[in-house]
């Protein structure tokens, strides 16, 4: 690899170019007749070279640039990247690829390396016994979809959301699919859910036969509406789907009085909102079923991965029986419903396991977040709120840019981007889309501002990265 990315003092700005070309890397190192290291030459410097009409067979000993950054094999790593960013602050030029020599002044390596940082919106953290109990579960050839980490991973999971039973299935799409069709609901019923979520509360209605209602979301808490629910019970209304978004939690003392008043069931959508609480209830333990997700932008991940909760033995028997291809447990083959392949495979719940362990230093830190971006963002933005009773959790950090604000989301969204941070829009609201529209009733105002105003930030659990995000976050609005 080193060959590729030399070029002899004595060959030529055309040598140069094919080098760079052939290596791909946007850069060549030059040495003299006796292989010692002699300068460094960019696509950027051969630009600037023909700029200023030096002809193709020009010398490199005439075009090299002598003042450039390298490494010694013995140089502790942190002095190297000290020397490279303070080139970048004095010449302004991004130095991505620095030879290595030996101190006979030979190439023995090359180190790349980028001073813009990229800050992902979500990342899991693994750290824990994630890899320990993955490769016991691996090791075991217990890896398909029985076995001890299953069980132990339904349990304490369906008892960290204060829920009797638990079942582990393949996402949380899933989850509420299966959830639907145990609660018998399907063709001709209508259920509830709220304008602003992820699409996949809606699909899984479809999925279920059933009729989706869209309706508006409380302006403070970006939650369904009880309200508005009230007003969409119709004769044919099953069931409500509350999600408890960005890790808020909807009113389920509302909610839940509405489904008694009106017959009808209940299932969370908890996926953004894991260990989250009403009235110092887990959220999940409130409807007929609760529905998680795992996957791996969610507070708590198993790669893929869903679970659905219920306090109902009868329920959770049929989950079971509908994930597992509706065949009978007691006798092998025989199908009693017709049933989907929606089983998690113990590989996954190891996981699931050694995260659940460490559920609340993973909060903490999440949590920690939210203060950092709370302290140092303009106060023209509204984070969330913290609503009495109800115990919201952070999932990603969300706030809107309000009207009177500076800044236009969508040019702040670009601003962020373009310095590292993988700043996200929140979701189109379902009734803009063309595949959903035909199943909102009319025009929901406060689900519709939220969603052109809203923004996530990278939220994850990596205390080097506080520290960076600040200085970029301050930079951004110039404090
Ligand atoms: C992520 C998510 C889901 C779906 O979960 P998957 O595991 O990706 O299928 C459902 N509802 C909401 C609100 C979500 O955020």
């Amino acid at each position: 690899m080193i060959q590729n990315l030399k070029c002899s003092s004595s060959s030529t700005l055309l040598d140069a170019m094919h080098v760079i070309n052939e290596n791909t890397l946007g850069v060549c190192f030059i040495v003299d007749e006796f292989d010692n290291l002699k300068g460094v030459l960019t696509d950027g410097d051969i630009r600037r070279a023909i700029m200023n009409n030096k002809p193709l067979n020009a010398l490199l000993s005439e075009i090299a640039n002598d003042d450039f950054v390298s490494g010694y094999e013995d140089e502790p790593i942190e002095e190297l990247i000290t020397k490279i960013n303070k080139k970048y602050e004095d010449s302004d030029t991004e130095v991505t690829v620095v030879p290595i020599v030996n101190r006979d002044n030979k190439i023995v390596d090359y180190f790349k390396y980028s001073q813009k940082s990229h800050f992902p919106v979500a990342m899991p953290n693994l750290a824990g016994n994630e890899l320990k109990y993955l490769t016991d579960a691996f090791l075991s050839t217990w890896v398909s979809s029985s076995g001890p980490y299953l069980n132990k991973f339904e349990e304490n999971f369906s008892n960290y959301s204060d829920c009797k039973y638990g079942a582990a299935v393949s996402n949380g799409t899933a989850a509420l699919h299966v959830a639907l069709l145990a609660l018998g609901i399907g063709k001709g019923d209508e259920v509830i859910i709220p304008d602003l979520t992820f699409a996949a509360t809606i699909n899984a209605v479809i999925h279920a036969n059933a009729t989706p209602v869209i309706v508006d979301v409380e302006k403070n808490s970006w939650c369904i509406d009880p309200i508005q629910i009230e007003k969409s019970i119709t004769s044919k209304t099953k069931a409500i789907i509350p999600v408890h978004l960005y890790g808020q939690v909807c009113n389920m003392g509302k909610i839940m009085l509405l489904a008694k008043k009106y017959n009808l069931k209940v299932v969370e959508d908890c996926a953004e909102a894991h260990g989250a609480s009403f009235k110092d209830r887990k959220v999940g333990s409130f409807g007929n079923i609760g529905c998680f997700s795992f996957y791996g932008n969610k507070v708590l991940t198993t790669g893929e991965g869903g679970m659905c909760t219920t306090n109902s033995k009868e329920i959770i028997e049929q989950i079971r029986l509908l994930r597992d291809h509706g065949m009978s447990k007691s006798k092998r083959y025989f199908h009693e419903v017709v049933g989907y392949n929606y089983r998690m495979t113990n590989l996954q719940a190891a996981i699931g396991v050694a995260q659940l362990e460490r559920a609340e230093a993973i909060h903490k830190n999440r949590t920690s977040y939210e203060y950092l971006y709370r302290k140092i963002m303009p106060s023209s933005f509204e984070f969330q709120k913290n609503i009495n009773g109800r115990n919201r959790i952070t999932w990603l950090v969300s706030f809107l840019v309000g009207k009177n604000s500076d800044y236009n989301r969508d040019q702040l969204i670009s601003i962020f981007l373009e310095k590292g941070i993988d700043a996200r829009p929140f979701f189109y609201t379902l009734s803009e889309m063309n595949i959903y529209s035909k199943y909102a009733q009319q025009d929901n105002i406060h689900a519709k501002g939220i969603s052109r105003s809203g923004i996530s930030l990278p939220t994850y659990e990596s205390l080097k990265s506080l520290s960076e995000i600040e200085k970029i976050v301050n930079s951004i609005f110039k404090r």
